[in-house]
């Protein structure tokens, strides 16, 4: 479902009673196409090697200090055909770019979970070859996430963002071809953006293949060149996420948990208030997790218990039906 709604400056800067009439809109626009019911999926970090350097995130490669760590497949199969919440109907399995892991780990674990279970597949591995992205597709995952992160070319170079843009969007196009859902995002209020920026980032997302669209708040990462910056503000991340609902109703938005450390106490449930329809359970292992750094060692985790209630208390619910087949049984709605 398209709209030619698209969002200005004042919307993004919002505040009091505006913002609640814009959040509001978002909302219903997401009961109308989704009613009550939000996906629950699981996301399980896979790996912390990585050879891009994004200035962003503590994972990249120039983090000497970060101990890094593979998964072990035994321990991770186990863990997701005999211990993952009932909630559960989806699993992202997510790694720095590191094609081995997707290689050596992920792409057994999809062959696992696609001949055991019915859940549906998604993966977050960064830019890969196409023969191994077709190995993943073959293998049943359904749902390639891949973030542009900074609609523009010079600020996304500036920041070392993975590879080069062009790429990556034709990267993204590609896979939207070759039959994949695609969920992409950006960066709200990375430092020195302006609210042009913000509004060109929503644009950009708007005329991208995708099924879903992500808006994550920056959060300044431990041990990268960004450390002392400002955490983005909760508000304009909040009427992001609120203007990439009015833009696509039938898009899926994550409630991510990093809304938790750029507005500590509400900022997640409010993302839930601004149409967000998908809430990701952290399965990783304790042993790991501190790891997986993309921004702090003090993460917030949002565990099935904490994500039942705030959808509890916002009068949503769970859905049953699994994301991967609520996208391929609905139409693709795919922007020129
Ligand atoms: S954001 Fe992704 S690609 Fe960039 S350094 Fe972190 S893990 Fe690597």
């Amino acid at each position: 479902m398209f709209t030619s709604w698209l969002p200005t400056s004042a919307h993004l800067l919002s505040r009091g009673r505006a913002q609640d009439q814009l959040h509001a809109h978002a909302a219903e626009a997401a009961r109308a196409r989704f009613g009550s019911r939000v996906f629950v999926r699981a996301v399980v970090e896979v790996s912390n090697y990585c050879r891009e350097n994004c200035q962003y995130c503590g994972m990249r490669r120039d983090n000497r200090a970060l101990d890094r760590y593979r998964a072990e497949f035994d321990s991770l199969a186990d863990l997701l055909l005999n211990h993952r919440p009932a909630s559960v109907t989806d699993i992202n399995f997510q790694t720095g770019e590191d094609p081995v892991a997707a290689r050596e780990v992920v792409l057994p674990l999809l062959r696992l979970l696609r001949s055991e279970t019915g859940l549906g597949l998604s993966v977050c591995l960064g830019t890969l070859s196409q023969s191994l992205a077709g190995e993943l597709r073959a293998a049943g995952a359904q749902v390639y996430i891949i973030k542009f992160e900074i609609a523009d070319a010079a600020r996304y170079s500036a920041f070392e963002a993975p590879g080069i843009l062009d790429e990556r969007i034709a990267y993204i196009r590609w896979l939207a071809a070759e039959g994949w859902a695609v969920s992409s995002g950006f960066i709200a209020g990375l430092p020195r953006a302006t609210i042009e920026a913000e509004l060109q980032n929503l644009r950009f997302a708007a005329t991208l293949p995708l099924r879903g669209c992500s808006v994550s708040p920056f959060i300044p990462g431990e041990a990268t060149p960004l450390s002392d910056s400002p955490v983005a503000p909760v508000d304009l991340t909040l009427n992001c996420m609120a203007a990439v609902r009015l833009m696509r109703p039938d898009w899926v938005i994550p409630a991510v948990s990093a809304l938790n450390l750029a507005g500590p106490g509400a900022g997640y449930r409010r993302g839930l208030r601004t149409g967000a329809n998908l809430c990701t359970i952290n399965l990783t292992p304790d042993s790991v997790r501190s790891d997986y750094l993309l921004y702090k060692r003090d993460r917030f985790i949002m565990n099935e218990e904490r994500i039942l209630e705030a959808l509890a208390a916002e009068r949503l619910e769970p859905s049953t039906e699994s994301l991967a087949d609520s996208l391929s049984s609905a139409p693709s709605l795919v922007a020129a």
